[in-house]
């Protein structure tokens, strides 16, 4: 597996910063699942200069960004051949560096939805990213990763555009226990109707709302859900944004994906439903265990 590695300067500039310490946290992980990091420029500079991946071989250089080199991600996201095709992508993003919002930056995350490649944005999300495939490859679980399996004590946020919204609603038919668990969902206004209606057709009592209903994406709503965000009350999203049509609240979009990563040790997020579907069933396997 090779992940894509980029990380804003914020998040690497200092021993104790968002990039080490999701290198400090997954670093066994990724030497066991022996995972490829093509990490740009500085931020590959950054981990040989302080030694964070000691001794992992998959390490490997491309150029600084003013070279091109988160384009070149861009390009291997898409897939270039067997050679130069990337699984995924960590790109650590402090939401108030320019170059968070550079073309390149923003057609990164379009095109890991697209390819339904999974766009980790957050070291939350890059940790929970690593537990995951460490649990598909039958690794035993990491103790260290309990707190994002800790599903009874946080709240899940879901959101589907008008496009995505037969897949997420198969996403949750499918994994409906495991989304239960959470102490409390959260949604934007059609989504969680909709997401309702499933589960009382379940037989979820009628009495209860399943997910709790904000605004209409459109009208606020992932505003409304960018606070719970950024307040400390949601700690894990599930976004299925459709990237094929020009969206009329895409300052809002943005507004929400860019909240999580202000709080990036406490929320992950899932972009896609392929990246959903494997960290779901990634869960119930840990569940499972004795
Ligand atoms: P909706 O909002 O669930 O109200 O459709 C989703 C969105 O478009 O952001």
């Amino acid at each position: 597996m090779r992940l894509g590695l980029a990380a804003n300067r914020l998040h690497h500039a200092r021993p104790d910063a968002a990039l080490f310490r999701w290198l400090r946290a997954s670093g066994a992980g990724i030497r066991a699942l022996d995972i490829g990091l093509h990490a740009v420029g500085r931020t590959f500079d950054a981990i040989v200069e302080r030694d964070a991946l000691a001794g992992h071989t998959g390490l490997q250089r491309y150029p600084y960004g003013r070279e091109g080199g988160l384009m070149t991600l861009v390009a291997e996201i898409v897939g270039l051949g067997p050679a130069r095709t990337l699984d995924g992508v960590v790109y650590l993003i402090d939401p108030v560096d320019p170059s968070s919002i550079f073309p390149e930056a923003v057609a990164l995350k379009r095109q890991c939805v697209i390819q339904g490649k999974p766009f980790l944005s957050t070291v939350a999300s890059a940790r929970d990213f690593i537990e995951s495939e460490r649990l598909h490859a039958g690794l035993p679980a990491d103790p260290g990763a309990d707190d994002l399996h800790a599903f009874e004590q946080q709240t899940l946020a879901l959101i589907a555009h008008d496009a995505m919204k037969p897949k997420m609603l198969e996403f949750v038919e499918r994994h409906f226990d495991l989304l239960s668990r959470f102490h409390a969902r959260v949604a934007t206004g059609t989504t969680g109707q909709l997401l309702n209606d499933l589960a009382w057709q379940r037989g979820w009592p009628l009495d209860q709302s399943w997910t709790q209903r904000f605004k209409s994406g459109p009208l606020g709503g992932d505003a409304q859900i960018a606070d719970l965000v950024l307040s400390g009350r949601c700690q894990r999203a599930v976004f299925f944004e459709d990237p094929h049509v020009a969206r009329q609240h895409e300052a809002d979009i943005q507004l929400l994906e860019r909240a999580v990563t202000t709080v990036t040790d406490t929320v992950a997020c899932l972009t896609s439903p392929a990246v959903a579907d494997r960290w779901a069933q990634a869960a119930a396997r840990r569940a499972a265990m004795p």
